[in-house]
């Protein structure tokens, strides 16, 4: 039975790949997780621990080798096939997820002429609220993806991924390339559209930082294996696994507690 809040559950999970000269290696094993509505879950883990393979499955965008995914109690991949699939990620690429020679109207516009019946006015008034939504002006409409910082790109890219209305964002070491600044702007960003809109976020990350302070839960993934899944005010006191404790140990975050 799904518990009333939860809104994504990863049921014993695993992916495997074959890998030249090692036979399979396992990058998601066994893993069970749920994520609970209204809330922002961040999932933390080294290089090569499995996390954009967990996100991936979790988006419906591949395939576990065994297990289930329930999004709202049926299978995730269902939203795929929706016209509004209510789970959108964000890259951690920004400029390989838009068309370059496209300017911000026609980047964010693009879903909408795919997927609405709207004509051309109401789609720039559309791209317009939505450009406003992530804390830029209608008049960036007009410029190209060479003229934004990172940060500016990439809440273009949340932006675009607004407009089939989600649910669940997805973000998969979506700061990780920028500053400090260009980092601040996309979370503030995230932060009051989870608040605005009642969206739920589940943030990746490969380093525990200043951002974590925002979270609600905090998962630690270790060898495609989630081996802390805590309420964040419990986190430092009650992370038990050797890895969890050695982030915390490195982090500035947690050193200043
Ligand atoms: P992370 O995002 O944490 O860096 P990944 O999910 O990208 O980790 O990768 C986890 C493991 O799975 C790595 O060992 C990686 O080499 C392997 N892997 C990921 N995707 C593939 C794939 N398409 N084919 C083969 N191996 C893969
Ligand atoms: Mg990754």
């Amino acid at each position: 039975m799904i518990h009333k809040h939860t809104m994504l559950e990863a049921d014993m999970i695993s992916r495997r790949y074959r890998c030249a000269g090692k036979g399979q290696v396992y990058a998601v094993n066994n893993l069970s997780l749920k994520i609970h509505t209204g809330e922002c879950h961040g999932i933390v883990g080294e290089s090569g621990c499995g996390k954009s393979t967990l996100m991936r499955m979790l988006a419906g965008m591949e395939t576990p080798s065994s297990g289930q995914i329930l999004y709202k109690g049926e299978p995730v991949a269902l939203q795929m096939k929706r016209k509004r699939n209510e789970i959108q990620m964000i890259f951690q690429n920004s400029m390989n997820a838009v068309n370059q020679y496209a300017t911000a109207e026609e980047n964010i516009g693009e879903p909408l002429r795919n997927f609405t019946h709207m004509n051309k006015v109401e789609r720039r008034q559309q791209t317009a609220a939505l450009i406003k939504q992530v804390g830029l002006s209608a008049a960036d409409l007009l410029k190209y993806p060479a003229q934004f910082s990172g940060g500016q790109l990439q809440r273009i890219c949340i932006a675009r991924a607004l407009i089939p209305r989600p649910k669940l964002l997805i973000t998969d070491e979506s700061t990780s390339m920028l500053d400090k600044d260009g980092e601040d702007e996309v979370l503030d960003v995230l932060h009051r559209l989870k608040r605005e809109r009642k969206v739920s976020i589940l943030s990746v990350v490969h380093d525990i930082d200043f951002s974590v302070a925002r979270w609600d839960r905090i998962a630690v993934l270790f060898g495609g294996r989630i081996v802390e899944d805590l309420p964040f005010g419990r986190f430092l006191e009650e992370a038990a696994h050797p890895y969890s404790r050695r982030l915390i140990e490195s982090s500035l975050f947690f050193s200043e507690k």
